[in-house]
């Protein structure tokens, strides 16, 4: 790591979205609950990633499960 210069974008740690645990933003599993710490929808029809408000699939037009389908 460099001394000088440091962009701290990708050290940056955020809240897990599904238990609250510090992750690093660029983390794919949180260390706490191993998912996403995003809370993202994918749906398990055609795997299409979708925000976690998102009420169904824009492509194949599935319902998510309420609190379910996260990535
Ligand atoms: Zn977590
Ligand atoms: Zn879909």
């Amino acid at each position: 790591m460099r001394p000088t210069g440091r962009k701290s974008t990708q050290d940056e740690e955020v809240a897990c979205q599904h238990c609250g645990a510090l992750a690093y933003r660029d983390a794919r599993v949180c260390r706490q609950c191993g998912k996403f710490p995003v809370a993202l929808h994918r749906c398990p029809h055609c795997g299409f990633i979708a925000p976690a408000d998102a009420e169904r699939c824009e492509r194949c037009g599935r319902v998510f499960m309420p609190g379910g389908d996260y990535l």
